[in-house]
C-alpha cells in the first residue's frame, strides 16, 4: 500500500531529532511554536538541493539527509551562530520507503550531533528536491558578516581545500587518480560543517564566509563586502595529501583555489587578536591556516611560491572584477 503523506511524515520525519526544551510546539500542528532566549538574535538561513543539479538521482540518500542538513548548519557557522531549529521541505517523485528511511537516518544523525531540532515542514509530490531552513541564536553584535575586513587583518581557513572537488573530477569520469580515494568522496558527499569553529569566532573575526562556491569566489564576497583586497600564497593553502599530490603532478591550482562544496570557513582577523584565535584555535584542537592578509584595492592577488601572480579564468574572479 503506497504511503500517505500523514504517514511518511509521522514514520520519517516526525521523531528523527531529539526534542528541545525551547520548542513549545513541534511537528503535528499548523505551526511549530518556539521560545527563542529573549537576548539573542535569531540567524535564519535556507539552502534547496535538487536531483540532477546538486546530487546525481541515484545518490545514496543517507549521504543527501547528511548534506542538506550539512550546508545549511554551515551557513550558521560562518555567522558563528548556535544551531536550534530546522524546517524542511521536501518534495518526492514516488513514497520510496528506501529512499526516505536512507535521508531520515542521515539527517538524523547530522542533527543529532549538533542537537538541531526538526520542528516542522511540506511534504509534496513532483520532481525529488529537498529545501531546509535552519535557525540558530547569535550574541548581539557577535555574529560573523562578510562585510568588516581590514587591510592588515590575517586571512585564515579552517580544514583544507580541494578535496571535495576532486572526487567531483573523478566522478565526471574522464580523470583517474591511483590509489584510495575514498576519503576525497567522503568530503563531498558528507562534509562536516564547521559550527564550533563558528561559534569560537564569533565576536573575534572581522568577517566570515563558508566556502561553497570556491575560495576565490567565496573570499570575493567578504572582499566585495568589505571594499577591500586580499593577498593570498599558493604555499600557504591547507591542501589533503591526495590533492597535494594532484597539484604537483598537474601543476593545477585552479582546482584548490576555485572549486567548490569545500564546506570550510574562510574568516579575516585584526593582527591584535591573531593570537587569541590561534591559541583557541589550537587548545581546541582545531586546524587552521592563515593563508595571506587583507589590503587596500578590490581585486584578490595570488602568488606562487616563486612571488609571480597566479592567473585565473575563473568565473568567482571574473565576477568579482566586474560588479566593482
Ligand atoms: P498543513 O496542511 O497544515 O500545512 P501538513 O499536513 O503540511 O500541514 O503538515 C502537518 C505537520 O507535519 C506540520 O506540523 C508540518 O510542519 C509537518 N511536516 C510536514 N512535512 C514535513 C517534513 N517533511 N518534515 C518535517 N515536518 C513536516
Ligand atoms: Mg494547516
Amino acid at each position: 500500500m503506497p504511503l500517505s503523506e500523514f504517514n511518511i511524515i509521522e514514520q520519517y520525519f516526525s521523531h528523527i531529532t531529539s526534542s528541545r526544551e525551547d520548542v513549545i510546539l513541534g511537528i503535528g500542528d499548523d505551526c511549530a511554536l518556539l521560545a527563542p532566549p529573549p537576548e539573542m538574535q535569531l540567524a535564519v538561513s535556507m539552502d534547496t538541493l535538487v536531483a540532477g543539479r546538486h546530487f546525481l538521482p541515484d545518490a545514496d540518500p543517507a549521504a543527501v539527509g547528511h548534506k542538506s542538513l550539512a550546508v545549511n548548519l554551515s551557513d550558521l557557522a560562518a555567522m558563528g551562530a548556535d544551531p536550534a531549529w530546522v524546517t524542511l521541505a521536501i518534495t518526492l517523485p514516488e513514497p520510496d520507503e528506501n529512499w526516505l528511511s536512507g535521508f531520515a537516518r542521515g539527517f538524523s544523525k547530522l542533527a543529532q550531533s549538533h542537537a538541531i531540532q526538526l520542528v516542522g515542514g511540506d511534504t509534496t509530490r513532483g520532481p525529488l528536491s529537498v529545501t531546509l531552513q535552519v535557525h540558530g541564536f547569535v550574541e548581539p553584535d557577535k555574529a560573523l558578516r562578510r562585510q568588516g575586513a581590514q587591510p592588515g587583518d590575517g586571512i585564515y581557513l579552517t580544514g583544507s581545500l580541494g578535496d571535495a572537488a576532486l572526487a567531483l573530477k573523478l566522478q565526471s569520469g574522464n580523470f583517474l587518480l591511483a590509489g584510495d580515494t575514498a576519503q576525497l568522496f567522503i568530503r563531498l558527499d558528507r562534509p562536516e560543517p564547521r559550527v564550533a569553529q563558528g561559534l569560537l569566532l564569533a565576536g573575534l573575526a572581522s568577517a566570515a564566509i563558508d566556502l561553497s562556491d570556491g575560495l576565490l569566489a567565496d573570499l570575493g564576497h567578504i572582499c566585495k563586502a568589505s571594499g577591500t583586497a586580499a593577498r593570498i600564497r599558493c604555499d600557504r593553502l591547507p591542501l589533503s595529501a591526495r590533492v597535494s599530490e594532484y597539484v604537483a603532478a598537474s601543476g593545477d591550482w585552479q582546482l584548490p583555489v576555485t572549486g567548490g562544496d569545500d564546506y570550510e570557513l574562510c574568516f579575516t582577523v585584526p593582527p591584535a587578536l591573531e593570537q587569541t584565535v590561534e591559541e583557541k584555535f589550537r587548545a581546541a584542537g582545531f586546524d587552521l591556516s592563515r593563508i595571506g592578509r587583507i589590503e587596500p584595492g578590490n581585486r584578490i592577488i595570488v602568488l606562487q611560491q616563486d612571488g609571480r601572480e597566479l592567473g585565473f579564468q575563473s568565473s568567482g574572479f571574473d565576477h568579482f572584477n566586474d560588479e566593482k
